[in-house]
């Protein structure tokens, strides 16, 4: 069974979640990527819409299998600059918005400045808005604070601030008594794990069964992630966040795998083969039916690729506002993905 190198695990971990990347805006992630895979001693390729696709030989190579997770986040864009100085927002993907009150923001122009702000309400004070507390927080109602002596729009403009900018959340990452607690833990812990169970087979020189493509997509969060696949991916286990709540039995502590989700069941015999090995392997797993959800999976098969899918992934509480998991949940996941690559 997997070693997991704990050490190396949360090092990437925290760097992954503190590292901003909200879909199409993922490429500096994506090139520190790059050099933690060389430094593995695997290939790393880009492709042209910014994913990123490790490979790594098998002991067969007449079948490829694809391994996937997503780096991009959910963030914002520079919608409008009020005339008061303030940054009106478009939403990338589709955070929890009243979570989004009050949170911290980087401002990232295009020429590379950055610039601090916060996410308020448009009645921010409680001493002056009868609405302060009632008032809808959608983006429409909201918008962000510079941490700049900005009076007007062109104060604004000045910085070099325009519409179109990206802006990324304060993921506020957390380590304390096991849980990881922050942001984008979809799908950034499971980006992690599969480096985790790289850092494994590289080190030990072990080769998975088969030739194994890892893809880390980039813009799973706006719908289109793994549309793409290199054509020789025959089957793909997506990982990303298990669900957690209502009748589903998956914990913070478990690996879920997920039997159908909003895009439909996913491939029966992947499916059962993988229930089976959480099973043999006395794995803490929960197999649930997510009810909001599509995966890279559901984006590959929608985009006609004729492959067998499946999805599994860490139990991950209060999804797309202020994520938690626990280690035990990753070491499950990467002892999953161990064992659909070796036994
Ligand atoms: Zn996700």
């Amino acid at each position: 069974m997997i070693a997991v190198d704990v050490k190396y695990f949360y090092e990437k971990l925290e760097k992954l979640l503190t590292t901003p990347s909200p879909s199409g805006y993922t490429h500096e992630i994506m090139t520190e990527m790059e050099a933690w895979t060389q430094a593995l001693g695997y290939a790393f390729e880009w492709t042209e819409k910014g994913t990123g696709i490790i490979t790594i030989e098998g002991k067969d190579d007449s079948r490829t299998v694809g391994l996937s997770a997503h780096v991009d986040t959910l963030g914002a864009m520079v919608r409008s600059i009020s005339s008061s100085g303030e940054l009106n927002f478009t939403l990338v993907g589709g955070p929890i918005v009243p979570t989004l009150d009050s949170e911290y923001c980087t401002v990232h122009t295009r020429d590379g400045r950055s610039y601090t702000g916060t996410f308020l309400s448009t009645s921010p004070a409680v001493h002056v808005y009868k609405d302060a507390s009632s008032k809808e927080r959608t983006p429409d109602n909201m918008s962000i604070r510079l941490d700049e002596v900005v009076k007007s729009k062109d104060d604004v403009l000045k910085l070099g601030i325009a519409v179109g900018d990206f802006i990324s959340i304060d993921p506020k990452t957390t380590f304390v008594n096991g849980f990881v607690k922050s942001r984008f833990i979809d799908d950034k812990a499971s980006v992690a794990c599969l480096f985790g169970v790289m850092k494994h087979l590289s080190e030990n020189k072990i080769q998975p069964n088969f030739k194994t493509k890892v893809v880390i997509s980039a813009f799973e969060e706006v719908g289109h992630g793994a549309s793409y696949l290199p054509s020789d991916i025959k089957e793909m286990l997506a990982v990303d966040m298990g669900c957690i709540g209502l009748d589903l039995s998956c914990t913070e502590y478990d690996v879920s795998i997920c039997a159908k989700d909003s895009s439909g069941p996913y491939d029966y015999q992947m499916t059962s083969r993988l229930i089976e090995l959480a099973k043999a392997n006395e794995l803490s797993y929960a197999v649930d039916i997510y009810p909001f959800y599509g995966s890279d999976v559901s984006a590959s098969l929608r985009a006609g690729h004729n492959i067998k899918g499946a999805l599994i992934g860490p139990g991950v509480h209060a999804s797309h506002g202020l994520e938690r998991t626990h280690f035990k949940a990753l070491e499950n996941t990467m002892k999953l993905v161990y064992l659909y690559l070796t036994a």
